[in-house]
């Protein structure tokens, strides 16, 4: 690009990192939308914008489906970049929708920016961005316009960071550029201390702690993904989660010292794709254990509750994993498993957490916690605790009076 070509339109204005969700895109009328309100703020707020697309909402999930009718154990290069397709969709189609209004943007694939990851496939972490080529493009007066989700290996091959990844494309972004904000619209006016389409008495967070948020999203909660939030605090970017359809503040996720009040519990959140293995018996000691959960880690795969106890027929041991990883884990017990061992998979389990710093500080949020599932009559399968969380695997037949219960127990209610 020579310089002459394209003026810088807001020479030193401030750079703005803007990450649009599937929803946001999910359709021409509101690509178009997006790019009226990209050049709005452009001109009236004098900013640089740098977008950031996911795929066309309900897209990455056609592809996954198509993906698993063919094999569902099939996990490498050829599934991240058929996921990945999307979103050059996306922002080949919001490119020519800001060209079409004489902005001069760019669309740019993982790779042609350098977002390089390791080769984990599916759950790839970035670990370097070509900032140079970024700092070019908004120099020349271009915006550009990222495919978030995807990288590049060091070999070439196309990566996908886990669903909902991105939130964290958009985030490595502003730190690589300096950015000290990063802008998420989404389908929801702000983060809740709830999702407000399983609990509609949810409340809207004006602020929420990294430390919180980065609680929610790794028990579940998919307002935010969780590699975001942690690369967020790391470089001290502050992430304002906001709606794509009205103009209006949403969440500030910022440090814990800018809060003014930590109440102790912020929110309920849930996980609807939990999947609880059972095996039973399995053998005593830890060795067995050493082993199971080596290869699955081997995997990258996430082994969240482990318990264990004595049955008549000895050993017991349940874990609970995401259920997409269930094809992988299904696997890898074949591998270790004596034919003795019954396996039995439950799909129809949810997780349920509370979160807050405040419980830190706290006693009895445990008891609280319990006492609602009593009320409620409902059965616990599995329990985990942190020192800012509670988790709690149940029915996803309970899972809403369950969140309803806990939402009210803990004062969260509008
Ligand atoms: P996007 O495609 O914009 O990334 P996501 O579907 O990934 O959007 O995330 C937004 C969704 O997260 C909301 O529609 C909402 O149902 C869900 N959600 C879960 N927990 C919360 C919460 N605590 N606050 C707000 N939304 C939440
Ligand atoms: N399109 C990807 C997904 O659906 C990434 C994202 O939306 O953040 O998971
Ligand atoms: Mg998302």
């Amino acid at each position: 690009m020579k310089s002459s070509e394209v003026k810088n339109v807001n020479p030193g204005g401030r750079i703005v990192v803007k990450k649009f969700g599937g929803t946001s895109v999910g359709t021409l009328e509101r690509i178009e939308k997006v790019a009226e309100r990209v050049l709005r703020d452009q001109k009236d707020k004098g900013q640089n914008p740098v977008l950031v697309v996911s795929a066309m909402s309900g897209e990455t999930n056609r592809l996954v489906r198509m993906a698993n009718d063919l094999d569902p154990y099939y996990r490498g290069p050829a599934y991240d970049m058929l996921l990945a397709s999307g979103e050059q969709v996306a922002i080949a189609l919001l490119t020519i929708s800001l060209a079409k209004r004489g902005a001069k943007a760019m669309p740019l694939l993982g790779y042609q920016l350098g977002i390089q990851t390791d080769s984990v496939f599916s759950k790839a972490r970035i670990k370097s961005i070509d900032v140079k080529k970024l700092r070019d493009a908004v120099d020349h007066g271009f915006i550009p316009v990222i495919a978030g989700f995807q990288g590049v290996t060091r070999n070439r091959q196309i990566t996908t960071l886990g669903r909902g990844g991105s939130d964290t494309s958009a985030v490595a972004v502003a730190a690589a550029i300096g950015a000290s904000e990063c802008e998420i619209y989404t389908d929801v006016p702000a983060v809740f201390s709830a999702d407000p389409r399983l609990v509609p008495k949810a409340r809207e967070l004006k602020t929420i702690t990294f430390e919180e948020m980065m609680e929610m999203a790794s028990v579940g909660s998919k307002v935010l993904h969780f590699r975001a939030v942690e690369i967020a605090a790391k470089y001290g970017i502050k992430i304002h989660s906001r709606s794509s359809f009205e103009d209006r503040e949403g969440t500030w996720v910022v440090a814990e010292d800018n809060m003014l009040e930590n109440p102790v519990v912020s929110s309920v959140t849930h996980d609807p794709s939990t999947v609880v293995i059972q095996l039973y018996p399995v053998p005593e000691g830890v060795a067995f254990l050493a082993d199971v959960f080596g290869r699955l880690a081997e995997k990258n795969i996430v082994v969240d509750i482990i318990t264990q106890s004595i049955g008549d027929r000895g050993q017991r041991l349940n874990f609970s994993i995401p259920e997409e990883d269930l094809g992988q884990t299904e696997l890898t017990l074949k591998e270790v498993l004596k034919k003795e061992t019954e396996v039995s998979i439950m799909k129809d389990m949810a997780k349920i957490s509370v979160i807050g710093v405040g419980m830190k500080n706290h006693p009895g949020v445990a008891a609280r916690f319990f006492k609602v599932f009593k009320e409620q009559n409902v059965n616990v399968h599995l329990v985990t605790t942190s020192d800012i969380k509670i988790s709690a695997v149940v029915g996803k037949i309970d899972l809403k009076k369950a969140a309803e219960a806990l939402h009210s127990e803990f004062s969260l209610d509008v």
